[in-house]
């Protein structure tokens, strides 16, 4: 049955960065032509009746006229607003002076930053050089402009002893004091990440459960839901189940910069693609998101979780999942496969 309410983020400005997580997947930055945002609304205006309207999927605020962009992104939205999250860009703090500003006029209390490790790997995990030194940078902006940073680490068989330097280095910077200073609390957390988009190159040097340092396990996201591959084959054979997938309250969906339509909660790769908003008719964009019509969506309910074990499983692997993401990686190996055979 169709939502009510509908969330259409737009990847109108891109991203400074290229994450070696990036569950999303890397595209190429683009601007979107202007006026794209109001024929977007107006495409899905008589389907929902509300429209949060964002004009980013990856770096917010990643618009020199981010303040113009802000006000716009909430006038165009229908009965709705845009949130802002725990998000703002450390591209832009350590730019622009006046961008901390923004952030507190729009009633920011936290920003996220993400850490995979010291200098040198952080740069080489952002993509760019100089990301770690602008991290910390950023940390600085923030507190001292009344925000507490989270600091999230992505931890790797490469990158786990760096992780421990990481928690060392907040504790160095007094960072929880700190934050309570400014009514704030500081938060650090570590995961594997899922195993989709970008992070899915990362798959053999997934973490093994076992070599997540002790240090670490208190601030590691859900270790006590974390199972080697080997276990989650053994307990998921004979799975005759299909692998579910996220069933939120309201509809968000992501449009690239080229107009493609996806679902928020799997990587913008053309397997699970919904259509193209300029080349599909809305009428048929509709019916396939009220019919679960879509290549993914289709395999989804075709394939179960035993077959995906069968085929794309390794009962040797001590690479640490989540059950969630572990079917995620199996369902997303199946699909790029299936989808492939179709092309050719
Ligand atoms: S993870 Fe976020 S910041 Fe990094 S490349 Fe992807 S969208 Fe950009």
């Amino acid at each position: 049955m169709r939502k009510k309410a509908l969330s259409v983020c737009v990847d109108m400005y891109g991203c400074p960065n290229r994450c070696r997580h990036c569950w999303l997947g890397h595209m190429p930055n683009k601007a979107m032509e202007a006026g794209s945002d109001e024929w977007l609304i107006n495409l899905f205006r008589p389907y929902y009746e509300s429209i949060a309207f964002y004009s980013w999927l990856r770096e917010p605020d990643f618009c020199a006229d981010y303040r113009a962009r802000w006000e716009r992104d909430k006038a165009i939205s229908v009965n709705a607003l845009p949130l802002r999250f725990e998000l703002g860009s450390f591209w832009r703090l350590v730019r622009d002076p006046d961008y901390v500003n923004f952030l507190k006029e729009v009633g920011t209390k936290c920003v996220q930053l993400t850490f995979f490790g010291l200098e040198a790997m952080t740069d080489k995990y952002v993509g760019r050089a100089g990301a770690f030194r602008e991290l910390m940078q950023a940390t600085d902006i923030l507190l001292k402009n009344g925000i507490s940073p989270r600091w999230q680490c992505f931890i790797n068989e490469e990158n786990k002893d760096e992780i421990v330097r990481v928690l060392e280095l907040s504790r160095e910077m007094k960072l929880s004091e700190r934050c309570e200073e400014i009514g704030g609390s500081f938060k650090f957390f570590v995961h594997e990440g899922s195993c989709d988009g970008e992070n899915l190159k990362l798959y053999p040097i997934r973490i093994a459960k076992e070599h997540i340092p002790a240090e670490l396990i208190p601030y590691h996201l859900n270790y006590g839901e974390l199972f080697s591959e080997a276990e989650l084959c053994e307990r998921l054979a004979g799975d005759d189940s299909h692998v579910a997938l996220p069933d939120e309250e309201d509809t968000v969906l992501y449009v690239s910069n080229g107009y493609d339509l996806y679902f928020n909660y799997e990587h913008m790769k053309p397997e699970w693609r919904i259509g193209n908003l300029k080349a599909d008719p809305i009428e048929e964009i509709m019916r396939r998101i009220d019919e679960e019509d879509t290549f993914a969506l289709r395999e989804v309910k075709r394939v179960t979780v035993g077959e995906l074990v069968k085929r794309y499983g390794d009962p040797s692997s001590p690479r640490a999942f989540e059950d969630e993401d572990y079917k995620m990686y199996l369902l997303n190996a199946y699909l790029a496969e299936e989808f492939d055979k179709g092309a050719k």
